[in-house]
């Protein structure tokens, strides 16, 4: 600044004394002011060049200025360099902020003083059927016309939730969206929309569930209940009393059944998945079975019995099947007795064991029973469904075998095959994959 000065006070005494040289006093006089004129002159063209450059939108570099307008080009080129810095910063954190927003698993959206959109993310966008870009400001209220939606908009009581039907809503594939307001600056308001389809399916599978194991023990504990009071109240015969015991036994050991199956089920929900570390040879799970067969058999059924046939092939002895041994039991069990509690007495009911082309080991049972409606089909695996009520009740069934079987087989990596036409049997298959399989040889694929 003082050099500025300096320069400045030479450039004038200069002048003056040109001035002086050729018109004494004053020439001396009009050199200053013409001195003082051009200096002015430069020193405007300088701020004029800054002055332009700054107007530019998109600005070329800074023009190389010397003097006081240089110093200031230099400081306004260094804070808006800093600037634009700061706007580079701020848009990349905003940048990321709203991608994070996108990758949300629940929906965001904003909304201006008047309701309309403002900014939405693709979650949102989904579960409420718009389109981002083409219903950018438009009032939210005229594209979802949801009734329950309007009253949560016109009562604004935001404390709890909305559900609406979400955007892909069927009958037969319910879609429910859950929508919450969230206020804020200055009448502005947040919307949260949530997915809530498969927690309604949950709960309401929960709800029923909890209905139908109430129902299942409910039936037998009145059922006793009522043989204890007629026994309280009455001076019965000893046969009577020893009948009356019996069908308390035999209604007691059915609520024991379906508690155990029960925990079965919990077990099987609750535990880890099947690791390599436990198996079971395959000849002890299919002596064990048959025997158990054998026996439910004897159990239900005088003469004429059913013929109850077994084939392992002899080469399959030395197979060990990789897996929780009590879960590969319960399952096929669970296939065989309900293969001998639905056939009829005289009926056959047949075992096999084979490797297929894929290396995979399939356990098949097949009976010559009533067989199964194809509309029943689909849905036998579910908990407590039933084709004939009072036939599996009779036979000790609870209605969640073939259930645990599924589940069994899903946790193994493996599945459940079913085949059966009304009047011509049923054929029930378990098949596990290759890798739990050990000790199979070239004679176990040939056979
Ligand atoms: P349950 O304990 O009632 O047998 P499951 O889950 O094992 O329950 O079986 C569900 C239903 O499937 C049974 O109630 C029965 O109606 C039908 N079912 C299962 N296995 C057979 C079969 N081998 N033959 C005919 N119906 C069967």
């Amino acid at each position: 600044m003082l050099g500025r000065f300096i320069s400045f006070a030479i450039f004038i005494l200069l002048g003056a004394l040109m001035g002086a040289l050729f018109f004494q006093w004053s020439g001396a006089f009009f050199g200053v002011t013409l001195t003082a004129f051009c200096w002015w002159f430069l020193e405007a063209r300088r701020g004029y060049r800054l002055f332009h450059w700054l107007q530019q939108p998109d600005r070329a570099p800074v023009p190389h200025t010397r003097g006081l307008w240089g110093e200031v080009s230099d400081r306004v080129s260094r804070m808006l360099r800093e600037s634009e810095r700061q706007v580079a910063v701020s848009q990349q954190r905003l940048g990321d902020f709203l991608a994070a927003i996108q990758a949300s698993p629940n929906g965001v959206l904003l909304l201006d003083q008047e309701g309309r959109i403002e900014w939405a993310n693709q979650t949102a966008a989904q579960h409420l059927g718009i389109d981002v870009a083409r219903d950018h400001q438009q009032v939210l209220t005229n594209l979802l016309r949801s009734p329950d939606f309007l009253d949560y908009q016109l009562f604004a009581d935001f404390s709890q939730d909305v559900v609406i039907a979400g955007r892909d809503d069927k009958p037969q594939r319910p879609v429910r969206i859950a929508i919450r307001m969230h206020p804020y600056g200055d009448g502005r308001k947040l919307m949260l929309t949530r997915d809530i389809t498969a927690l309604e399916q949950s709960e309401a599978m929960r709800r029923d569930f909890v209905a139908n194991v109430s129902h299942e023990i409910r039936t037998p504990l009145t059922v006793i209940a009522g043989f204890i009071e007629t026994m309280q109240s009455l001076n019965l015969e000893p046969h009577e009393t020893k009948r009356y015991l019996e069908l308390m036994a035999g209604y007691s050991s059915r609520m024991k059944s379906l508690v155990e199956d029960l925990l079965i089920l919990s077990r099987l929900e609750g535990s880890p998945l099947p690791g390599d570390d436990q198996s079971v040879e395959l000849a002890t799970l299919w002596d064990l079975t048959q025997l158990e067969a054998k026996s439910l058999s004897a159990v239900l059924f005088a003469m004429p019995k059913q013929q109850l046939e077994f084939h392992l092939p002899a080469e399959y002895n030395g197979m060990v099947l990789v897996g929780i041994p009590s879960e590969i039991q319960s399952a096929w069990s669970n296939l065989l007795s309900n293969a001998v509690r639905y056939t009829p007495a005289g009926g056959l009911v047949q075992a096999h064991a084979r490797v297929d082309a894929r290396g995979c080991l399939c356990l098949s049972v097949k009976d010559s029973g009533p067989g199964i409606g194809p509309e029943h089909l689909p849905r036998l695996t579910e908990r407590f469904y039933r084709v004939d009520s009072s036939r599996s009740r009779d036979s000790g069934g609870t209605g969640l075998g073939l259930s645990i079987v599924k589940h069994v087989m899903q946790r193994h990596g493996g599945e459940l095959l079913i085949d059966s036409q009304l009047g011509q049997g049923s054929r029930f298959e378990l098949v596990f994959p290759p890798a739990r399989l050990r000790g199979l040889s070239d004679a176990t694929w040939a056979a």
